[in-house]
């Protein structure tokens, strides 16, 4: 049985929340400033412009993956806190630290696993 103390949890989960809204926002600006998105940049013959916009794109493409991956953790871990399950090791099933979570509330592994996982 998981137990954390109500008072954590409540705390993460707002953190998460505040996360959630910030991710958006950084998603959102990813987007907007890629150049790629932009027709008058697009079209622009200049030297050079291609491998800018070539460039920012590729850049904005692996930002926005990472922002995506870290938006669906957070979903995660918000869907768990909700539904139960929450700060369970996906790994061995043990009761992940609390300092760990309140570190990173996205957390999926206990601190031992993890250092089996992440090599
Ligand atoms: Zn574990």
């Amino acid at each position: 049985m998981l137990s954390f103390p109500k008072q954590s949890l409540d705390f993460i989960k707002k953190y998460l929340h505040r996360q959630q809204k910030e991710i958006d926002k950084n998603l959102k600006e990813v987007e907007e400033d890629d150049p790629a998105r932009s027709p008058a940049l697009a079209e622009s013959s200049e030297p050079g412009t291609d491998s800018y916009i070539a460039d920012t794109h590729a850049k904005n493409l692996v930002l926005g993956e990472i922002l995506k991956r870290t938006k669906n953790s957070i979903k995660t871990a918000l869907f768990k806190l909700k539904k139960g399950g929450y700060g369970k090791c996906e790994k061995c099933g043990n009761q992940i630290e609390l300092g760990r979570l309140l570190a990173m509330p996205t957390a999926q592994y206990c601190v031992s696993c993890s250092k089996k996982v992440i090599k």
